[in-house]
């Protein structure tokens, strides 16, 4: 059984992303023998692993391995996630289903980026108010709450609530539905304002599909997308934003779904300051921030396209830069790799 006691995390400075495409453990001057034990991934790969440096690796890019048992895995989990992993164990390990089928211990997981990146700005409430205001055009004095996959993170009283509606817009809108709609991250201010944030890496936003779903699926098609989302949708019955009308053939699926999990919540909640945000990476984004704007504020009545914002890490990094509380998630950003190189295109 391939194992490692290696705890420690990667970073662009470790890496040498020639030594990876040779075929070699990506860590810098690492002469392990990478084929000499290999790791069964997926029941039908066996991929080479570094045991000096706890890496399987795939290709162009890594993933922590410690082993295969339950700790082993948390461990692995652990190098990846660099900020406030005692909350991210005690309310995202047990009872969530990120651990195992998500690819939480990748180098390239979004969800990482996303929990190292947006717990430790809830750290200050002026980097989420300032956000806010970018995305919205409002500015706020008011407590911002975060949410990442429905859960609230609270790291001062240590709790991690689920959002108060999320499930009933799950129970009216997809019932039977087996992986439910989760947005990524949601910002709150109560009453006031909400933003959900579709958060990508290094992958694309996915589209709709024309094929039907299966038993206990989303809808794939954008005609079913639009009656199950929009036309039996009773919390926009009286509010509706879409223009279905105009809908293209084919959309931006998750991006839809976030419009009207969230433009469904502000009408629960009502909060008339709604908005959807896709956060993306410069360098992995081969669609232009422009056309996925106007492809999705096309799916919106006029009066409400203002409510999709294009948004990247870079900018947020922009934002954060100069702040003296969020050094370390400034540092995190600008040493972040994938695929072995600079993650993030920084000035
Ligand atoms: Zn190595």
């Amino acid at each position: 059984m391939a194992t490692s006691t290696c705890t420690d995390a990667f970073y662009v400075n470790d890496l040498d992303s020639k030594q990876l495409s040779a075929g070699a453990c990506p860590v810098k001057g690492c002469m392990s023998d990478v084929k000499a034990q290999l790791v069964v991934y997926n029941k039908k790969h066996n991929l080479p692993f570094c045991p000096v440096h706890g890496l399987r690796i795939h290709g162009k890019t890594f993933v922590y391995y410690n082993g295969g048992s339950k700790e082993q895995k948390e461990l692995a989990f652990k190098r990846n996630i660099a900020f406030n992993w005692n909350f991210f164990q005690a309310h995202f390990i047990q009872n969530t289903k990120k651990v195992g089928g998500h690819r939480l211990s990748w180098e390239n997981s979004e969800d990482a980026v996303t929990y190292n990146v947006f717990t430790e700005m809830a750290r200050t409430q002026d980097a989420l108010r300032q956000l806010l205001k970018d995305v919205t055009g409002t500015a706020t004095n008011k407590p911002v709450e975060l949410y990442l996959w429905g859960h609230r993170i609270d790291l001062a009283s240590n709790t991690a609530p689920y959002y108060p509606h999320l499930n009933q817009l799950i129970n009216e809108l997809e019932p039977g539905i087996s992986i439910a709609t989760e947005p990524d991250i949601i910002l709150r201010v109560p009453g006031d304002m909400l933003v959900f944030i579709e958060a990508k890496f290094t992958s694309e936003n996915s589209l709709s599909k024309d094929r039907p779903a299966k038993a206990g699926e989303k809808p794939h098609r954008v005609r079913e997308m639009v009656q199950r989302y929009v036309e039996q949708n009773p919390f926009l019955a009286e509010a509706n934003p879409f223009a279905p009308d105009r809908f293209p053939a084919v959309i931006y699926g998750q991006l839809f779904r976030n419009l009207v999990f969230c433009a469904s919540a502000a009408k629960l909640e009502g909060i008339g300051k709604w908005a959807v945000v896709n956060l993306r990476a410069q360098k992995f984004m081969e669609i232009r921030a422009e056309e996925v704007e106007s492809e999705v504020k096309e799916l919106l009545l006029p009066v409400h396209q203002g409510r999709f914002k294009h948004y990247t890490w870079e900018r947020l990094h922009e934002h954060i830069k100069n702040e003296a509380d969020l050094k370390n998630v400034v540092s995190y950003l600008e040493a972040k790799s994938a695929f072995c190189e600079p993650a993030f295109v920084l000035g």
